[in-house]
């Protein structure tokens, strides 16, 4: 059976540190998708369509990487594409916290599948997209914090 991991996020935008999360994963795995949250609820900077197109454009040399968008819960979602494990990326003991309570729920949920989590690598902990969108709004030059296809015109 092939191995289809889910990369759930917001991606807003995708940075060096997603970029690092799904290379070292794609050792892993057979298919990775980067699933984009379409959440109507949250605010983001960039439209689902911008945040889709730039992360395609930066595995356009990798067959085994897809993107697509979801909305709902990501459990359903990663049943509906035949997903056995959602792929998590950790920096720090608060992101620990955090994606320890929604692995567990949905392990609650659906305990078939499996949250697979990779530790961020020394020189990419600190990259956020919180911290990205911050330089953005003032100004700054994001350009090696963000993944390759990222760009702004
Ligand atoms: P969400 O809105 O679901 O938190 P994000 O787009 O912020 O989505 O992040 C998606 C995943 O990538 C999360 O598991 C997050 O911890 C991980 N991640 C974000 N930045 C990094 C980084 N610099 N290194 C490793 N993992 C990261």
């Amino acid at each position: 059976m092939k191995r289809i991991a889910l990369f759930p996020g917001s991606f807003d935008p995708f940075t060096v540190g997603h970029v690092d999360i799904v290379k070292r994963a794609s050792n892993l795995f057979d298919k990775i998708v980067i699933g984009v949250g379409n959440n109507a609820n949250k605010q983001t900077m960039f439209t689902l369509e911008q945040r889709m197109q730039w992360i395609k454009n930066s595995f356009t040399q990798n067959e085994i990487i897809e993107v697509q968008s979801y909305d709902g819960l990501t459990v359903e979602f990663a049943k509906k594409i035949n997903a056995q494990y959602i792929l998590r990326g950790l920096r720090t003991s608060t992101d620990f916290q955090f994606e320890k309570a929604i692995a567990q729920m949905n392990t609650l949920m659906d305990a078939k599948i499996e949250t697979v989590f990779i530790l961020s690598s020394p020189e990419f902990s600190p990259v956020s997209s919180t911290i990205v969108r911050d330089i953005i709004r003032n100004g700054g030059d994001v350009t090696r914090f963000v993944a390759s296809g990222v760009k702004f015109y």
